[in-house]
């Protein structure tokens, strides 16, 4: 039986596991951003003229929602100073020149057979070596894994890998299954729950044939082939597949008892408390028109887009976008010296070519975005809201709710700018609801003072 949910679409997936993975020779210098998971920003620890070691701490915050960062070379650190981010902005980075040696720092020594069964012991592992969401979402495992002891009781391990292009996460079933489910143990043994689920489409019958050959029930996981379809991959989505589970509008997977890591997340954690690894590198799909072919590009956190692109062939044809991660759900990033970071599974170059915006767009009334939404919404109408700036309908049409996951836009045969105009309309209400925050407390100072 395949698991799945109502609604999605099904891109071309343009995948291409075949393809070896490569190692990315490290740049000259490497740019390591302070900013690299949801939550606080790190403070740099490292001045200008430091030496630094491979797997170093360079930058922390002791705020719970926070995730330090590591050098992912060994050299000098050349500047400490706002830096292109990918995801927009200058934001403080430490930058190292690399001295080519590699040479490890120590600080984190593998755990001892006693604390890879001590969930307070994996947890401070996963906090200290920097693992976030690596699917993307870079939200602080260790916190995330916390916050549902007690309240979760389906642990799902996302290996759908649905948006197109990426191939990160089947490439790390194919060659590191046992690290792999060693890593999900762990994962299962910090939340507390007895079994993990693990949500895999069937279009990598090959991953789910060889990780059932190791007998994953050993490690308290149970393999679900997952349907083929779009946004399969998406938290709410996985939940519904596998557990049947609703997740309310506004509501957490906590508040139906289900979490959600990622498999690259599950492999980072392997690597941090076997291995004694911080998440200082990555597989990224390097691919798009622009290039001559993908690349699955064993990566260095700190890498700069243009330098991995000249890694991978260079350029056959001018790049018009650099698109992160995938081209359902991916940001545009803005510059070719911005660096990798832990959330990068895919930096795609695309040209003119797969531009499918078109001038003055006219929906024709079809109806073909209300049936793809995996959330039930009904696009159409957010959007006639959102044309006419109209608050109070974009709220009880639950604008909120959307998660930006692009299948309308993708189903619109009229081409309408259907996502990007709800994530403005989020960011407009977000916007409003801080206004009046602001107004109402100074009202209430106010009449404090009379
Ligand atoms: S409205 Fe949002 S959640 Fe629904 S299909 Fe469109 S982008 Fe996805
Ligand atoms: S799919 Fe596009 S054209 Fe059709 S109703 Fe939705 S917005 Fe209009």
């Amino acid at each position: 039986m395949t698991h799945t949910f109502k609604g999605g679409v099904h891109p071309n997936y343009m995948k291409a596991p075949q393809v070896p993975v490569s190692v990315v020779a490290p740049p000259a210098q490497v740019i390591i951003p302070m900013a690299q998971h949801i939550g606080a920003p790190c403070k740099p620890l490292v001045a200008k003229g430091d030496y630094v070691k491979m797997g170093q701490k360079v930058g922390e915050n002791p705020a719970p929602v926070s995730a330090p960062v590591h050098a992912s070379v060994s050299g000098t650190v050349v500047a400490v100073e706002p830096r292109p981010h990918p995801l927009g902005d200058m934001v403080m980075s430490v930058v190292i020149e690399n001295d080519f040696q590699d040479t490890p720092c120590e600080d984190l020594a593998p755990l001892t057979e006693e604390q890879l069964k001590d969930p307070d012991a994996i947890l401070e592992r996963m906090r200290e070596a920097g693992v976030v969401g690596m699917g993307g979402a870079m939200f602080p495992t260790a916190f995330k894994v916390r916050g549902g002891i007690g309240k979760v009781d389906k642990l799902i391990i996302n290996g759908a890998e649905c948006e197109p292009y990426l191939n990160g996460d089947h490439l790390t079933m194919l060659n590191f299954p046992e690290q792999l489910l060693k890593g999900i143990e762990l994962v299962r043994i910090a939340s507390g729950v007895e079994k993990a689920y693990y949500g895999i489409e069937v279009n990598k019958q090959d991953a789910i044939d060889l990780l059932n050959s190791l007998h994953p029930e050993k490690y308290g996981i149970e393999i679900c082939p997952e349907a083929v379809k779009y946004p399969q991959g998406g938290e709410k989505m996985q939940i519904k597949a596998i557990t049947g589970r609703e997740v309310k509008p506004g509501g957490l997977p906590a508040g139906v008892g289900a979490n959600v890591v990622s498999t690259r997340t599950c492999y980072a954690v392997y690597q941090a408390c076997y291995e004694g690894k911080p998440v200082i590198e990555r597989i990224v799909t390097v691919a798009g028109s622009a290039l001559d072919g993908p690349h699955n590009a064993l990566t260095r956190v700190g890498t700069p887009f243009g330098y991995l692109a000249e890694q991978c062939g260079g350029f056959v044809k001018t790049p018009k976008k650099i698109v992160l991660g995938g081209p359902m759900m991916g940001i545009c990033a803005t510059s070719f010296d911005a660096p990798t970071i832990k959330g990068t599974a895919g930096v795609l170059f695309f040209t003119e070519e797969e531009d499918r915006m078109v001038d003055d767009p006219h929906c024709i009334r079809c109806g073909k975005c209300i049936t793809v939404c995996p959330m039930n919404l009904e696009p159409v109408f957010m959007y006639m809201y959102y044309s006419k700036g109209d608050y109070a309908n974009l709220e009880k049409y639950h604008v909120n709710d959307c998660f930006e996951c692009g299948s309308c836009s993708f189903n619109c045969p009229a081409r309408m700018p259907l996502t990007h105009a709800f994530k403005t309309a989020k960011l407009m209400l977000q916007a409003k609801a801080a206004k009046e925050k602001a107004e109402a407390e100074a009202k209430a100072a106010k009449e404090a003072q009379k």
